[in-house]
């Protein structure tokens, strides 16, 4: 992070470029993918070892990590369900090339909400055919294969844990449509954009477990990758790195400012955010490692750390802490904000809590 991506993190926020040799770098150094299982050919890495990468890549920049990221999350629903010949296909050829891949769940009308989604999946004969419009997709014109929730039963009232199925999908499938590139305010080397799905065919067989089993996939890809709070605290320790820097070379009143207990404590406040936020998602990804569900520990990892990265951010307006701004605000929206792993984490957190589980 600190030799490859720092020196150019600034040229690719400036042109929105998207950061392919730092991807291809990153691949050849096995710092991508790393939750593919040894089976196909990964590294079949835990959720803490992959949030490690995260925070560290997230430093450097968090642009380019969430182009890399992306990966993660497109991936996981295929490593939690995907049957052995699909797994094969379509994790095995992210081995032995450095290609994306996305997860394609929200919609212009659902966000937070996902069981609000209408993307429709209607089965006939050995196909599906799908129809429907996705948006704010990671990667969405650079990947080659998308994780798909859509709604396949035909009941409009179904329960959410019958209602949806799980695809993965060829990018270059017929009829599918992507949307131009978004123009976000910060991670903007990060390709975010809206794709279109028109009488799109898909195999019975890249069906994930089974018609009905979707809503489950998808949330619980949220759970194993945890990198939003991670990312959020790489984020926030950079913010940190630059605050003390500029405390410590900028005078007023005869001497540095971190002089000013008023800036030190500001600087100690956040460093005890940032360690605080580290501990959190690390407990996050641990309670997954060892099998446990880990949706309330992940809201409250990515709740705080969201946050704390402001800390860093009324500090000075010198062109990193800027960007850091402007990159950090996504985190506090990535995710959503209903009772979902990786959402704004309050309302997960807050239902968790009111409702213990017996255990
Ligand atoms: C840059 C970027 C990249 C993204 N990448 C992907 C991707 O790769 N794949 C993908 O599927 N999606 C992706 N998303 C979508 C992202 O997950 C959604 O934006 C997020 O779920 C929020 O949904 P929404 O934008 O529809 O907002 P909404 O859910 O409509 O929320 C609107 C507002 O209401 C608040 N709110 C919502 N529900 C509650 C509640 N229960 N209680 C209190 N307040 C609430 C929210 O905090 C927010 O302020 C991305 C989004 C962005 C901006």
């Amino acid at each position: 992070a600190l030799e490859e991506i720092i020196p150019v993190a600034a040229q690719y926020d400036r042109t929105g470029e998207y950061p392919m040799p730092l991807i291809k770098r990153a691949w050849e150094l096995g710092l991508l993918n790393a939750h593919i299982p040894e089976s196909c050919g990964g590294l079949g890495l835990g959720s803490f070892e992959a949030c490690l990468i995260t925070e560290e890549l997230a430093y450097g920049c968090t642009g380019v990590q969430t182009a890399m990221e992306a990966n993660s999350l497109g991936q996981m629903p295929l490593i939690i369900a995907g049957n052995e010949r699909q797994q094969r296909k379509y994790l095995g050829r992210m081995t032995e090339e450095p290609i994306m891949c996305a997860y394609c769940v929200t919609e212009p009308g659902a966000g937070s909400d996902v069981a609000g989604i209408q993307t429709r999946a209607e089965r006939k004969g050995d196909e599906y055919i799908v129809n429907g419009q996705k948006m704010w997709i990671t990667n969405g014109g650079k990947a080659s294969w998308y994780f798909l929730l859509a709604r396949t039963h035909p009941d409009p009232s179904a329960p959410a844990s019958k209602a949806f199925t799980g695809f993965v999908v060829d990018a270059d499938s017929p009829g599918i449509h992507v949307g131009r590139k978004e123009l976000n305010m910060g991670q903007r080397c990060s390709d975010t954009r809206g794709i279109a799905f028109e009488d799109v065919r898909i195999p019975k067989d890249n069906v994930l477990l089974a018609e009905g089993a979707g809503f489950k996939i998808a949330m619980g890809a949220f759970d194993r990758t945890a990198p939003v709070a991670a990312g959020a605290v790489g984020l926030a320790r950079r913010a940190l790195d630059e605050a003390t820097r500029y405390a410590l070379q900028r005078k007023t009143f005869g001497k540095p400012i971190v002089e000013h207990q008023a800036v030190s404590f500001l600087l100690a406040e956040m460093a005890m955010k940032v360690e605080l936020a580290r501990l959190a998602y690390q407990r996050a990804a641990w309670e997954v490692d060892v099998g446990r569900r880990n949706t309330f520990m992940a809201s409250i990892a990515k709740a705080f750390a969201a946050d704390v990265i402001f800390g860093g951010s009324g500090f000075n307006c010198d062109f990193p802490v800027e960007k850091l701004m402007r990159d950090a605000k996504i985190y506090q929206v990535k995710g959503g904000c209903g009772p979902r792993g990786g959402g704004c984490g309050r309302g997960a957190a807050f239902e968790k809590w009111r409702t213990p589980s017996p255990s």
